[in-house]
């Protein structure tokens, strides 16, 4: 049986997770921004609670409505290194390609939300794919393709593994990369022949993993994900710093740990990009630099993200974690875990 998505503010209102009285409001937010929040998903929400970490993700909310100067409809400048249809190139040796505009949730703070959602954008057509592949297939220094959406891995198994192998067949390129948010909110869509459709033959598959709280790794999410590894796939994490989601130091230790505990090596800790209606969920830079050093000094080595902000305009992301070095006329003075410095011999050049 096809799983239940609510997908209206009306549904919502029946499944008990918004106020009847925020109906209209709610209904405004809905011709803006689309919804989709799976009944497994809504299921982990505490209907008790206004704070709960996974309804403040998936849940629309009045805050929405309130577009701030300086939000951008295209915070990280896609369009602006887009050559042609679904390729973005902002870096020599890696390319963005976006197969569909559509995902099995949409997240209230996602950077692309004027862009995602079926009403948004179309999947590329079959030309445009062809342009996107030669585009790659044209260029020896892409060394990396990057599937992101909308959600790569909304697609059929058969649709995703044909393309998993017309990118194999570009000799250069030796990494392709799934971004997805489909193993922790639609597990049911990582059947084994999905698996099997985009492991790696003769290159090097990564799925970056997006996941916000540790509740969202359910039994059902730990399976997908262990299905991906079990098909010889790595795994690294993505997340983003929400305000109410994981902006406490248990909360984020949490997370970095569920990601662990499922064999995903925490990569990307995102300060939030600056879209619309989203200035709720933002965290300041320095709380967020306090929590990853935190996580560093606390937790295992394995665990620290890097925490990166992608800068306005597309130029490329800059990474934001304290250093643990400084120096001091000739003195390179390291920070330990224990909070102190110590100088570090021989740091010179003679
Ligand atoms: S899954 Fe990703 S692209 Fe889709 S709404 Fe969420 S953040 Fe945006």
């Amino acid at each position: 049986m096809k799983p239940v998505t609510f997908r209206s503010p009306s549904e919502l209102q029946s499944a008990g997770l918004i106020p009847a009285g925020d109906l209209e409001t709610i209904s405004r937010v809905a011709e803006q921004y689309v919804i989709a929040l799976p009944e497994r998903l809504a299921d982990l929400i505490n209907r008790d609670d206004p704070s709960d970490p996974i309804s403040l993700q998936y849940v629309p909310s009045r805050e929405e409505l309130n577009a701030l100067p300086g939000e951008a409809e295209d915070p990280i400048g896609d369009a602006a290194h887009s050559p042609v249809p679904g390729i973005v190139h902002r870096h020599p040796d890696r390319v963005l390609l976006k197969i569909t505009s559509t995902c099995p949730v949409y997240c209230r703070f996602c950077f692309r939300r004027e862009r995602v959602g079926p009403e948004k954008g179309a999947p590329l057509s079959k030309a445009e794919l062809e342009a996107a592949l030669a585009y790659i297939a044209g260029r020896p220094e892409i060394f990396e393709v990057i599937l992101t959406g909308g959600d790569p891995m909304v697609l059929s198994p058969a649709r995703a593994g044909e393309i998993a192998r017309r990118i194999e067949a570009i000799d250069h390129v030796r990494v392709i990369r799934w971004h997805s948010r489909v193993p922790v909110a639609a597990p049911e869509r990582v059947t084994p022949e999905f698996a099997e459709a985009i492991r790696g033959r003769t290159k090097s598959v990564f799925v970056a993993i997006h996941a916000n709280h540790a509740r969202e790794f359910t039994p059902e999410a730990r399976v997908a994900i262990r299905r991906l590894a079990q098909a010889g796939i790595s795994l690294v994490s993505q997340s983003v710093l929400l305000r109410g989601v994981n902006d406490s130091f248990e909360a984020l230790a949490d997370l970095m740990r569920a990601f662990l505990s499922v064999g995903i090596k925490p990569y990307y800790l995102h300060q939030l990009d600056a879209a619309p209606g989203t200035s709720h969920f933002r965290v300041p830079v320095e709380e967020g630099q306090a929590l990853v050093r935190r996580i560093r000094d606390e937790l295992s080595g394995l665990a620290t993200p890097h925490f990166v902000a992608d800068i306005p305009g597309g130029v490329s992301k800059a990474v934001m974690n304290l250093p643990d070095i400084e120096r001091r006329g000739d003195d390179f003075r390291l920070r330990g875990r224990d909070g102190e410095h110590y100088s570090l011999p021989g740091a010179q050049k003679n």
